[in-house]
């Protein structure tokens, strides 16, 4: 069905409209708190996959400051389906984007600009790959139904785009196909087989307040105690289980005349094994309760509170996203590209997906210094790029390793 150098040439000569429809995504600001952009960045997103016969949906998001998430669906013959899934947001406002003077700009190999490498980059290829598909296999394309999720705000983490993924999958979909970037290391592509998941978590004290000068000793003192508890928080991260929990902001008192009253701290914590992400999350709520620091007045007691705040659950190393990875390194073996697995710590739509669908992620092609958009002028900083030239094999590997899983109907588990 396929002739490797004649589908290499296909992709090659259609990489220029690929690329325009990058800049075109790139032009338009798709903030995740910039609704008007990730609507028009959709409506952009729908007008070039209907000529392949997508059809959109919009779907509201559950955070009414959000775009909505938008649905593309092509019907096939069969029950078989297949879901495509990108994101339209990106992690920068309008403002960091003038101030850094951060736009589409090719240089060389690389095309900086913001969202070229998470995830628009990811949508060119998708489009890439089904247009190569449908030129090179059509009654493979034609046979499944395509259903495309593009999330419109991933990058705040938007739980209920999981539940419409998983709504609108069913027993004939064959796997959830993520096009975030793909990794490097040691010179190897790397698709992404695990993702850590993610909870954020909130310490409060509460103390009790008194004057510093005349009733010190009636006061119990909500920092000191904060203080000892972050030193037990801090010491949950364990390296060798691959366990993470960071203190990112703290905070508390008002005065230096007062003895504070109340103190917080707020983090995350992050682990790929369900059971390592569950003991630290129990560990870390543990320490809910009173506290040891105490008046020297009358013994009262500092009151410590715990909470989750949010949750994304890992998406620990499965059968399914094994066979997936096992396909496409094959693929990637028969066409002359060397592709690895690789367990990511960042989040991705895969970690709400994975255990309702076989799911592999890392499908887009590759670049770097995704979320930064500063420059420096001596190269110490450089921000969010894609590279050209990686476009082109990495689509070939995946348009392959797609047609096969369509012709295998899925994958075993
Ligand atoms: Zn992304």
């Amino acid at each position: 069905m396929f002739n490797p150098a004649e589908l290499n040439r296909w992709i090659q000569a259609h990489l220029p409209g690929a690329l325009e429809f990058l800049r075109e995504m790139v032009a338009i600001n798709s903030w995740t708190r910039n609704p008007a952009g990730v609507n028009e960045l959709a409506r952009l997103t729908a007008g070039h996959f209907a000529p392949l016969g997508f059809s959109a949906e919009s779907v509201p998001s559950a955070n009414c400051d959000c775009g909505d998430h938008l649905l593309l669906t092509r019907r096939g013959s069969t029950a078989k389906s297949l879901a495509l899934v990108s994101h339209l947001d990106t992690v920068f406002p309008p403002e960091e984007e003038a101030r850094n003077n951060f736009h589409w700009q090719p240089e060389g190999d690389r095309i900086f600009g913001p969202g070229t490498h998470d995830i628009k980059g990811g949508t060119a290829m998708m489009w890439l790959v089904l247009a190569a598909l449908r030129e090179h296999a059509p009654a493979i394309f034609e046979s499944v139904t395509w259903r495309l999720f593009l999330d419109s705000s991933e990058e705040t983490s938007s739980f209920d785009f999981g539940e419409l993924c998983r709504q609108r999958c069913d027993a004939d979909t064959l796997a959830a196909l993520v096009f975030e970037a793909e990794g490097r290391s040691e010179g190897v592509r790397r698709l992404v087989i695990a993702r850590k998941g993610r909870a954020t978590w909130r310490v409060s004290v509460a103390g009790r307040g008194a004057h510093a000068g005349s009733r010190h000793p009636r006061g119990a003192n909500a920092i000191v105690q904060l203080g000892q508890t972050l030193q037990r928080v801090a010491a949950l991260t364990d390296y060798s289980r691959d366990l993470t929990v960071n203190i990112g902001t703290v905070g508390g008192g008002n005065g230096l005349n007062r003895v504070p009253h109340e103190a917080w701290a707020e983090g995350e914590l992050r682990a790929f094994k369900p059971e390592v992400f569950a003991k630290a999350k129990a560990d870390l709520l543990a320490l809910d309760g009173p506290g040891e620091v105490r008046s020297g007045e009358d013994g009262f007691a500092c009151e410590v509170c715990v909470e989750i705040l949010s949750e994304s659950r890992p998406w620990p190393r499965n059968a399914g996203t094994d066979a997936l990875m096992a396909l496409w390194q094959s693929t990637g073996e028969e066409l002359g590209e060397k592709l690895r697995g690789e367990e990511r710590g960042g989040l991705s739509d895969g970690n709400l997906l994975w255990d309702a669908l076989p799911t592999i992620d890392g499908l887009g092609p590759w670049g770097d210094n995704d979320h930064c958009s500063e420059r420096s002028a001596d190269g110490s900083k450089q921000p969010e790029y894609v590279e050209i030239s990686s476009f082109v094999p990495k689509a070939a590997v995946n348009t392959l390793a797609i047609a096969r899983l369509i012709e295998a109907g899925g994958v075993r588990q």
